[in-house]
């Protein structure tokens, strides 16, 4: 039976990157060695990281003033790295959920942290609107897609400062001005990739201000003069990534991938506020296009939905453990045959208990 995959991370990569990823674990380039038993400094593994590399920039239409690289330690990591390389004296942080609320908290650890706003007040089911950046802040960090919570910004903040955001849950779900961000960071895992790499694209301009001397492995501007391998760096996580890149680039990029996935999370928002059974979590101008978070109105039916959706081949459906309820993760690789399938299992609830 076929597999609906809704994992919230790691998620649903497409199958033909899957199918090119296992050749390559056997015979890679047919080098008659498998990609895992190279050296990371061969051409052949050079080669790699370096589309990978590019293959950002052409997605978001970067130029030659931003440097890209893949990193290891998880988007987690940059919750450090970024306060350690770019604050000075304070930086201005919006705390839209879990993992904004990690990041403040370590980079609190660096500097002076303002938090300018929140959404915790209403246990972050919105985006918020109103907020006053200060001028003297030496960044603004936000996270563009609520994971846990789903929620997600539709229009960026707008701000003078150089615009820092995590947007490891949808980084290329949508088309961006990318040149709007002076740092973009996100762990492959969600939507470009495997887990064991995170991507973080820079304007180089924003680098070496802060006057603080960095560990190399810490230091931005240390792994891109090496291009990206100050150490060995994670060669399957990598290689996956740009198969993954490759096939968004190949079907259309983003512009392609934002209408498949308006047409996903249309079809289930509007499923979702037509079935009396169910409600969203979230206000419904702030809803994430990739992580739908939602309640049966009556708790008590969840084992039923839970056998429905075991029977129709629906795995990941689980709400965050601190949450609970459900999330629908509908990330680039999901189709949208997968969507209807959950919907009809949503009527077919609504059909026997409504
Ligand atoms: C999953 C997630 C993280 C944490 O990523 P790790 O790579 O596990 O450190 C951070 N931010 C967002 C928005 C996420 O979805």
């Amino acid at each position: 039976m076929k597999v609906h995959n809704f994992s919230a991370g790691p998620g649903i990569l497409p199958e033909e990157v899957l199918r090119k990823a296992s050749e390559a674990v056997i015979n890679f380039n047919n080098l008659g060695l498998s990609l895992l038993e190279i050296s990371h400094r061969s051409q052949d593994f050079e080669e790699v990281m370096e589309k990978a590399r590019g293959l950002v920039k052409e997605l978001f239409g970067l130029g030659n003033d931003y440097d890209v690289l893949f990193l290891q330690g998880g988007a987690s990591l940059q919750f450090y790295m970024v306060p350690m390389n770019l604050l000075k004296t304070k930086a201005a942080y919006i705390n839209t959920g879990t993992w904004a609320s990690e990041a403040i908290a370590d980079a609190k650890k660096v500097g002076t942290i303002d938090v300018i706003a929140s959404s915790e007040d209403k246990k972050f089911t919105y985006i918020p609107k109103k907020f006053t950046v200060p001028k003297d802040a030496d960044y603004l960090h936000f996270t563009s897609n609520n994971t846990i919570y789903g929620s997600q910004w539709k229009e960026f903040p707008k701000t003078d400062l150089p615009l820092v955001c995590d947007m490891s849950s949808d980084i290329f779900s949508k088309q961006i001005d990318a040149s709007k961000f002076s740092l973009i960071y996100a762990g492959a895992q969600k939507n470009m990739g495997p887990a064991g790499t995170t991507m973080i694209a820079y304007k180089k301009e924003i680098m070496g201000k802060t006057g603080r001397s960095l560990p190399k492995m810490l230091d931005y501007e240390a792994n891109a003069k090496k291009d990206s391998m100050l150490n060995t760096p994670p060669v399957f996580a990598v290689y996956v990534s740009m198969l993954t890149m490759e096939w968004l680039k190949n079907n259309g990029g983003l512009p392609w991938i934002e209408k498949v996935n308006e047409m996903k999370s249309n079809t289930f928002y509007s499923a979702l506020d037509h079935n009396p059974l169910f409600k969203g979590t979230v206000e419904k101008e702030d809803r994430s296009q990739m992580n739908a978070t939602f309640l049966l109105k009556n708790e008590k039916l969840e084992p039923e939905f839970d056998k429905l959706l075991k029977e129709a081949g629906i795995s990941g459906l689980r709400g965050h453990r601190s949450v609970g309820g459900y999330r629908a993760s509908m990330y680039n690789a999901l189709p949208l045959e997968s969507v209807n399938v959950l919907t009809s299992v949503m009527r077919e609830m609504a059909n026997k208990f409504g």
